[in-house]
């Protein structure tokens, strides 16, 4: 049984975010792995008694839109290595894109638990919006609002559910 929960998904999704909200202290970085390592946040959390380790992943893309999909799949891969289950974040309020299709057919190769957060869910309009996700194959979503912690709630329910 491990504990270590990734957040993966392409730029501007609300990663980030959603990492800062739930982290209660930032972890030394382990660069032991790889030097890419080095390029991700780490952070120690917990809900409802259990605790595990989140991994926020890109951080070196600093926002950047022009993100290489390679980038994209290269950090997906090395999250997928490393965590024991994966938050796939996506955004409700740019829709489904290409980049969030490619990562899809990644995660639905994996053999780990792959928890699908529709992120900006601030309104009942994006609330219904949201069913657009279900395109990716990845079958239920959460609906979350990472600037208020709306929907997360339930996210994390599920997420130590399946740790
Ligand atoms: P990252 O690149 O995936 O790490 O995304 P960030 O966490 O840096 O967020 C990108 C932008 O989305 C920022 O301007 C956030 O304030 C915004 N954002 C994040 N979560 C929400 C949300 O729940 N609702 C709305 N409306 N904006 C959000
Ligand atoms: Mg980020």
């Amino acid at each position: 049984m491990g504990n270590i929960v990734a957040v993966v998904g392409r730029p501007n999704v609300g990663k980030s975010t959603f990492f800062n909200r739930l982290i209660q202290r930032r972890e030394a970085i382990v660069d032991s792995v790889s030097g890419v390592t080095r390029d991700r946040n780490y952070g120690k959390s917990d809900w409802n008694g259990r605790s595990f380790s989140l991994i926020d992943t890109g951080g070196y893309v600093k926002g950047s839109d022009d993100i290489f999909e390679a980038e994209i799949d290269k950090q997906v891969e090395l999250a997928v290595d490393e965590a024991d289950a994966i938050i796939f974040m996506v955004d409700v309020e740019s829709g489904v894109t290409p980049m969030d299709e490619e990562v899809a057919v990644l995660l639905r190769k994996v053999d780990k638990p792959v928890l699908l957060a529709v992120n900006k869910v601030d309104n009942n309009k994006r609330l219904e919006n949201a069913v657009e996700f279900y395109s990716l194959g990845l079958g239920e979503y959460f609906p979350i609002a990472s600037t208020n912690g709306s929907g997360t709630g339930d996210l994390l329910d599920a997420l130590i559910e399946k740790l």
